[in-house]
């Protein structure tokens, strides 16, 4: 299918497109912004969004476009696209979870087009980088006409699809935490195929102390839930030990006792449950192992 008829606008300045976003909509119109396309261009060939209006973002890449360290955090420009992210040192050597995370979005054609902008707005609960915004608390950016506001990622994503964004608003840029010391960091998922979103995938940092006991951990998990969950309340039981990989497992299967996934084509429900506990067991112990290696 082909989509409908809308009218499109290509701002070179970012006020330009604010101005732009503000107005269609003080008109009544429904306006969608472009990052990559690579999920917009699908859901409007099948009619799911029949937008008024496109505001392409592509001619804001000297403005939305960048990887900037910032104490202990990394500033990444909402039209970053999925490879650079994958190519920058200062992302592997910082953020290291991003880099395998990418490589595990897509193909390479979907890479170089795809924004980490458009995969937050876009909220896929079985993305790989909003359940790396939400393990680690990742900040937002949301810019209006008229507003400027930044969020933590656990406001952000809301529901299926949905985040806070409003209308008028555009995503621009997203503050991440570093690695901090002795830390290790994972993401493990299962998919169909390579490629493909996961059918359930999970995110974990840990932090040990000088005497290798848990310091810290966080646990994330993707494709069990409307958005990605936050699993770390229940990890506190770890902290001053030095776990085996069944002391992980067993804690693991009480702190996702009460997932209920929803089924689907892919896997049902119990299917995704059991995935999540092995590959949070498999994404912590990995974490575990690499902050003992720092
Ligand atoms: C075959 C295929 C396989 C894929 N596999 C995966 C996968 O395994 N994992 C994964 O995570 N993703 C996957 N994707 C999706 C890909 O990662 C997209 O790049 C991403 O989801 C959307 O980014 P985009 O820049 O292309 O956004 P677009 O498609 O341009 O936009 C997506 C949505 O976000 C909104 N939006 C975009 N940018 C902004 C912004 N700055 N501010 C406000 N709203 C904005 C748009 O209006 C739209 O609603 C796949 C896509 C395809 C086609």
């Amino acid at each position: 299918m082909k989509p409908c008829a809308f009218q499109f606008y290509t701002p070179q300045t970012l006020e330009d497109a604010l101005e732009a976003l503000w107005e269609f909509t003080e008109e009544g119109l429904s306006v969608k912004v472009l990052a990559g396309g690579q999920s917009l261009m699908p859901v409007l060939n099948m009619r799911l969004a029949t937008p008024d209006v496109l505001i392409d973002l592509n001619g804001l890449e000297n403005v939305l476009n960048f990887i900037i360290p910032d104490n202990d955090h990394v500033r990444v420009g909402a039209l970053t696209r999925h490879y650079q992210l994958e190519a920058s040192p200062l992302i592997s050597r910082h953020v290291p979870i991003i880099t395998e995370a990418e490589r595990l979005i897509g193909h390479v054609a979907i890479r170089s087009r795809g924004t980490i902008g458009g995969s937050l707005a876009h909220a896929d609960p079985s993305a790989e980088l909003p359940l790396v915004a939400s393990l680690l608390n990742a900040s937002v950016t949301l810019r209006s006409k008229i507003e400027t506001r930044t969020i933590p990622a656990a406001e952000f994503f809301l529901a299926y699809l949905m985040t806070s964004l409003e209308p008028t608003e555009i995503l621009t840029e997203v503050t991440i935490p570093t690695l901090p010391g002795r830390s290790g960091q994972s993401i493990q998922e299962f998919a169909l195929r390579h490629g493909d979103f996961a059918i359930a995938v999970a995110g974990a940092q840990v932090t040990v102390d000088e005497n290798s006991c848990v310091a810290n951990a966080r646990l994330a998990l993707g494709g069990v839930g409307p958005t990605p969950l936050d699993m770390s309340a229940g990890l506190e039981l770890l902290i001053g030990t030095q776990p085996q990989l069944e002391d992980i497992g067993r804690l693991v299967k009480a702190i996702c006792q009460d997932l209920e996934p929803d089924g689907d084509i892919h896997a049902d429900s119990a299917y995704r449950k059991d995935l999540a506990e092995t590959l949070s067991t498999r994404a912590l112990a990995t974490a575990l192992q690499k902050s003992r290696n720092k």
